[in-house]
This record gives C-alpha cells, sequence and structure tokens, in this order.
C-alpha cells in the first residue's frame, strides 16, 4: 500500500469486543493511511491507542455523513489513503459508511475491504441453525406496533432471520418475536460474543423468552437474536401460522373454540392443527 499514487478506501472491521480479534492487516492499514473516518472518535481512540495507531481520525456518522462523504472523495481524488471504521464490528452492517463507499465508487475511487469481526455472522457461526441461507434483519423497530408489523411481514420467510437488539429492549423483542412468529420457533440469543460474560441461549422462542425474563443478567449487555425461518412447504407453514392465531385466540376464548377458529383462518387441516396442540398439551 505505501508509496501508491492512488487514492483508496479501506474499509476496516474491528473487534466487536474482544481486542485480541484486530487482524494484523487491518492494523497494519490503520496505521499506514492518511486519515481514518470512525464512527466516534472518541471511541476509537481507545482502540487505535491499543494497537499504538496514531493516524488521524475524523468524525463519519449517520448526520455528517452526506457533507463529509464529498470532502472524503475530493481528498481520494487528491491521492489520499482513507480508511472507514465503525465503533465495532464490519462498518456499513448497521453502521454509517454505505454513503461513503457509494460515493467513491461513484467517483471511481477503488474500494478495498480489510474483513474481521461481524456480530451478525459470529451468531450465526455457533447457532446450529440453518445457515446456507439467512436474512439480516438489523435492528427492528422500535416501538412494538411497528415491530409487530414487521414481524409480521416476517411470518412466512423460510430462511434464518438474523436480528440485532440492544439490552433495553431486549425484553420486548423477545416477547413480540414468541407472539408474532409463535413460541415453538426454535431461537438463539448470543449475547456479548467474544466478551467476558459471552451467553449463547438456544431453546424455543418462548424458552428464550422465561430465560431472559427471569434473570436480570441475561438482559444486559449486546445481543444477536436468531429465529428459525417457517417451515419450507405451504402445509407446514399454514400448520405454524395456525399454531399462531391459537395462541393469540387462546387468551379470550375455550381450547376447542380457538383451535376450530384458527384451522379456519389459517387454513391449515383442522386434524393436523389438532394433533400439533395436542403433542405441546393444548388439549383443544
Ligand atoms: N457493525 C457491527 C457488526 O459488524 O456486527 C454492528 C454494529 S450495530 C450498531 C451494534 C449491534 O450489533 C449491537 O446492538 C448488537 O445487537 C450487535 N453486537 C455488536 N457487538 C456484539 C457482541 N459482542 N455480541 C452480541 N451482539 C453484538
Amino acid at each position: 500500500m505505501a508509496g501508491s499514487e492512488a487514492g483508496k478506501l479501506w474499509v476496516v472491521a474491528t473487534p466487536i469486543g474482544n481486542l485480541a480479534d484486530w487482524s494484523p492487516r487491518a492494523r497494519e492499514v490503520l496505521a499506514a493511511v492518511d486519515v481514518i473516518a470512525a464512527e466516534d472518535t472518541r471511541h476509537s481512540a481507545a482502540l487505535l491507542a491499543h494497537c499504538n495507531i496514531a493516524t488521524r481520525t475524523l468524525a463519519l456518522h449517520e448526520h455528517n455523513e452526506r457533507e463529509r462523504s464529498a470532502d472524503l472523495v475530493q481528498r481520494m481524488r487528491d491521492g489520499a489513503q482513507i480508511a472507514l471504521i465503525s465503533d465495532a464490528g464490519t462498518p456499513l452492517v448497521s453502521d454509517p459508511g454505505y454513503r461513503l463507499v457509494r460515493a467513491a465508487r461513484t467517483a471511481g475511487i477503488a474500494v478495498s475491504p480489510v474483513p474481521g469481526a461481524c456480530a451478525a455472522i459470529a451468531a450465526l457461526s455457533v447457532a446450529g441453525l440453518p445457515s446456507d441461507r439467512f436474512v439480516f434483519e438489523g435492528f427492528l423497530p422500535a416501538k412494538s406496533a411497528a415491530r409487530r408489523a414487521h414481524l409480521q411481514a416476517l411470518s412466512l420467510e423460510t430462511r434464518t432471520l438474523v436480528f440485532y437488539e440492544s439490552s433495553h429492549r431486549i425484553g420486548e423483542c423477545l416477547r413480540d418475536c414468541a407472539s408474532v412468529l409463535g413460541g415453538t420457533r426454535a431461537a438463539v440469543l448470543a449475547r456479548e460474543l467474544t466478551k467476558l460474560f459471552e451467553t449463547v441461549l438456544d431453546g424455543t422462542l418462548d424458552q428464550v423468552c422465561a430465560r431472559v425474563e427471569s434473570d436480570a443478567n441475561q438482559q444486559r449487555g449486546e445481543f444477536v437474536l436468531l429465529v428459525a425461518g417457517a417451515p419450507g412447504d405451504a402445509d407446514a407453514a399454514k400448520l405454524a401460522e395456525g399454531r399462531r392465531v391459537f395462541d393469540i385466540l387462546r387468551r379470550e376464548l375455550p381450547p376447542s373454540r380457538a383451535a376450530k377458529l384458527a384451522a379456519e383462518i389459517s387454513g391449515a387441516s383442522r386434524k393436523d392443527l389438532y394433533d400439533t396442540l395436542r403433542d405441546h398439551e393444548e388439549q383443544p
């Protein structure tokens, strides 16, 4: 990289907790560039100091990304080597940087990744849920009504669902997932990955929800929530939907009435739905 005349943008991943996850190449690039565009310069100062990197930083966050991108692209046109980092993990993954990368590419500037940690991928790698296809959904809406509507739109998605969540919403997020997607769906909650209090809980959504609600420690830190996709074949999908509708109707109606209506609403075979409910001891 040193001595190169052409400007370039390096998109550099940083650790998601464990500082031993800095890659040698990430450190080499960050030490060599002219400037580092960082989401939060104060936060990054500590990370960079840990590696004795003294490169100048400037802030690039969601509020100034538009204007700053134009300035940075001009610098790269003039030959500058610039690195983009975020507070943790891979920039652009639920983090700023998309506008800068697009502006650089539009200007014909080379953009090169220095890959490393990403919480979603780290969680997927230890979840034991189907990982050949998955959907990264990032953060769900903060308000429950919008969150539930969003989940409803995902309820027939067959690929594994991957969400980010923060400590102040993890309880309500899990409750909404269980009630909209169905409490019997398999789920994995990956907390504080690569850090001292790393935990990976698995079970049904109902079970994971109960574990988190009963233990305040499990509500602290940073989370990736993974939920198994809906069953692939149409009958199984209708059955899952019937089970979900039953869970809602059961709050107001006797089991037999709830089951009859759930079968009608979802289109599931009444016999299959009854059998499933019986397996889960919800005698219709
Ligand atoms: N760009 C980052 C990445 O590559 O994963 C993600 C940035 S996003 C603003 C921050 C969210 O990522 C957190 O709220 C949490 O959902 C997830 N996250 C980050 N670090 C994590 C960790 N160590 N364990 C679990 N989840 C984490």
